[in-house]
């Protein structure tokens, strides 16, 4: 492949300057939690600081219900720069882009072949005008599917450094401690060894259990698995989570999200698209 090759992919995406890709082995372990969680970190790094959030899980879309935005007004816009993500914050630095918000009815199912939706995440990546950020973190489904070869094969143009854009992609990993779930990481490993993406490391999620009477952590469901073989396979471990009440309880209540100024929004982006032009 040639070192500066580009695609629409890559031409979309030089404004983003760092791509986050958080994977699981399994599914219930708290991928989509996480990249909630790791979305509102890294906005909180700066108040400049820009954020996407786009969610690949083509099936089985959370992120709307986890940002707060499961709600018929939450929905993409198409502007004459492509699509306008659906923004959490007036001051638009954190955007939300999912099939979630594409979907007429919330409740209908995504059933698709490998095919179909290879072109949704290549339109996801190639047709979100982001704007200018500072991580994109991106939700993958539970595995090694389709879903994750069509993302890594039209992110390849971005693994080889050039002048314009010196950043490469990076993933994270989640697990539980349990083994069947540490199993099924070292699959995730494996797969992006295999494709040389590069791996920031490993997150032990549900590691342990926050009492939510005294706070107390106590290891009823184990901890320490994914920290023990984040050593073994030579990766970072980023750190535990506990199971915590509060969080699932925050994530699951149904969203009472309110779009602010989401047709204001939508008018300074057609304006900035246009003055682009
Ligand atoms: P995945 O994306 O891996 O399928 P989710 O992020 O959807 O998993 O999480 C599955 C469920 O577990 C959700 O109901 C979520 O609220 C809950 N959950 C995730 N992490 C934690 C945690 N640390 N403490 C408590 N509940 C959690």
């Amino acid at each position: 492949m040639s070192d500066n090759i580009e695609t629409p992919v890559s031409r979309r995406l030089a404004s983003v300057k760092n791509i986050v890709i958080v994977l699981s082995g399994k599914g219930g372990v708290g991928k989509s939690s996480s990249s909630v969680q790791l979305a509102l970190s890294l906005l909180s790094l700066s108040p400049t600081t820009r954020v996407g959030l786009l969610d690949l899980d083509i099936t089985g879309p959370s992120l709307p219900r986890m940002v707060g935005l499961d709600i018929p007004e939450a929905t993409v816009h198409q502007s004459s720069a492509g699509w306008v993500p659906v923004y959490v914050d007036q001051g638009r630095r954190l955007g939300v882009m999912s099939i979630g918000f594409l979907l007429k009815d919330r409740g209908d199912s995504v059933v698709w072949r490998g095919p179909k939706k290879d072109g949704m995440i290549r339109q996801f990546l190639s047709e979100v005008r982001w704007g200018e950020l500072d991580y994109l973190v991106v939700d993958t489904p539970p595995g090694t599917s389709d879903e994750h070869i069509s993302l890594l094969t039209h992110l390849h143009p971005l693994f080889t450094p050039n002048i314009s854009r010196p950043t490469t992609p990076t993933s994270i990993l989640i697990t539980t401690p349990q083994t069947t779930a540490l199993n099924d990481t070292i699959k995730s490993l494996s797969f992006t060894r295999k494709l040389q993406l590069p791996v920031m490391g490993l997150v032990e999620n549900m590691s342990g259990y926050v009492c939510p009477c005294c706070g107390e952590i106590s290891d009823t469901f184990g901890k320490g698995g994914g920290e023990q073989m984040a050593k073994n396979q030579q990766i970072n471990f980023l750190g535990k989570v506990p199971i915590d009440t509060v969080l699932v309880k925050l994530l699951d209540s149904v969203s009472k999200g309110e779009l602010i100024g989401q047709g204001a929004i939508d008018a300074k982006i057609e304006a900035e698209a246009q003055a682009d032009e």
